[in-house]
């Protein structure tokens, strides 16, 4: 791959910050947009913007056929059956949501759900949303030092009240890559049905639902180049078709009387109202312009810039790196002596470095380590080497004032 290449297509990258050259490295909160993303945007606004699936017009089929062929480029790159199983949402939150509140109406009083301690707070609190309006309980599988999930623990977390688990694949915090495939075949082996929130894991690693075999999976258009405001659940068909829909309005609908109304087939059951279908288109640039570049490889770089990151930031005296599982994803969370996430940002971002800080919506995740907050790195296709060494020397920096 051609970094430099690649860098001329995010013309953010070429920004001053306090007349220093841009590193950006929150990607992990969203990731940078390409200009084939931008322009798909440009182009919808110009020349193919009219309401989708209503107008027999051209300009409308250009629309629908724009969104639809997103929802074949989501299929594909998720390896799921159908497009029936691909509904479009504002994003993973969105999707998790529905989730809860669709799925969630089955459950009694006394069920209990599964997620785990590193789940961003959009995995908790739908779910916790749902324990106000039916009593239920929330079992947590437990995570060790290094970032991992204790799959004895989680075993033991099932009884015969488990009715619903939901776990991130990659943490956005520690940069685990949790062993889905596997923790998905031991919810099956109990009869329960398993969330899987990808938003961290689609930018950074091949996913395949099928072989993941987990009966819902989520992400974000914009932690993956693509615009905000556009996300995906992918669920199991038989799922979806059982699940009630989880707002009601145009689209969704099969036909509509004061009396009764019937619901439209997948996956439009779900996406009541207009779509962001210039959003969704811009997705599909985004999916061709991941594809152009090759996941495997777009991974295999962020190894390499994990792996530098992390090698010099262990030399820096008062360094303490969370999350050091094997095979982790591009992120590295961190913390110097007692310098506080926040004075850590804000002396980087005085230096041109673009880190996030604080809890990273993950306040359990904090409360396990006994900290506030962390500083977290995160790595993109486009970053490079010497990016890294200016961080890590800002770092160096930082410490030594506070030395
Ligand atoms: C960002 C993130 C979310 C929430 O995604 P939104 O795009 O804000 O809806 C959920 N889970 C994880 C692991 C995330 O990193």
């Amino acid at each position: 791959m051609n970094i430099a290449e690649i860098r001329r297509d995010f013309p953010i990258l070429e920004r001053q910050i306090e007349g220093k050259p841009l590193v950006y490295l929150d990607n992990a909160a969203t990731s940078q947009t390409p200009r084939q993303v931008v322009e798909t945007i440009e182009q919808m606004y110009y020349r193919h913007k009219a309401n989708v699936h209503r107008g027999v017009h051209t300009i409308s089929q250009e629309a629908t056929d724009l969104l639809e062929s997103t929802r074949e480029k989501v299929r594909c790159f998720i390896n799921a059956g159908s497009t029936d199983e691909v509904i479009f949402t504002r994003g993973t939150t969105e999707g998790i949501n529905l989730v809860a509140s669709s799925m969630g109406d089955r459950f009694d009083n006394g069920d209990e759900i599964i997620i785990t301690a590193m789940e961003h707070h959009s995995n908790i609190v739908p779910w916790q949303l749902l324990g106000q309006r039916k009593r239920i309980r929330l079992r947590v599988v437990p995570v060790d030092d290094r970032g991992e999930l204790n799959l004895q623990a989680y075993e033991d977390l099932f009884t015969e009240n488990t009715r619903f688990v939901s776990l991130a694949h990659v943490s956005n915090v520690l940069g685990t890559v949790n062993p889905v495939a596997q923790m998905v075949e031991m919810a099956h082996r109990h009869g329960v049905p398993v969330l899987v929130d990808g938003a961290q894991a689609a930018p950074h690693l091949a996913v395949d639902v099928r072989q993941l075999d987990c009966d819902f999976y989520t992400l974000s258009s914009h932690k993956m180049y693509g615009p905000t405001g556009v996300g995906v659940l992918y669920g199991k068909r038989h799922l979806l078709q059982a699940m009630p829909p989880y707002q009601g309005g145009g689209e969704m609908i099969g036909n509509v009387t004061f009396e009764k109304t019937t619901w439209a087939d997948l996956p439009f059951k779900f996406e009541a109202g207009t779509p962001d279908f210039v959003g969704i288109a811009a997705f599909g640039a985004a999916i061709d312009y991941v594809n152009a570049l090759g996941i495997d490889a777009i991974a295999a770089h962020e190894h390499i810039l994990l792996e530098e990151a992390t090698r010099l930031l262990q030399q820096i005296p008062g360094m303490r790196i969370f999350g050091t599982a094997p095979g982790k994803g591009a992120v590295i969370s961190f913390l110097v002596g007692n310098i506080s996430s926040y004075d850590m940002g804000l002396l980087l971002d005085k230096l041109g470095i673009a880190v996030r800080t604080g809890h990273h919506c993950a306040q359990p995740l904090m409360a396990r380590y006994g900290v506030q907050g962390m500083v977290r790195a995160s790595f993109a296709v486009y970053n490079t080497l010497p990016e890294v060494q200016r961080f890590v020397e800002g770092v160096r920096r930082v410490a030594a004032m506070f030395g």
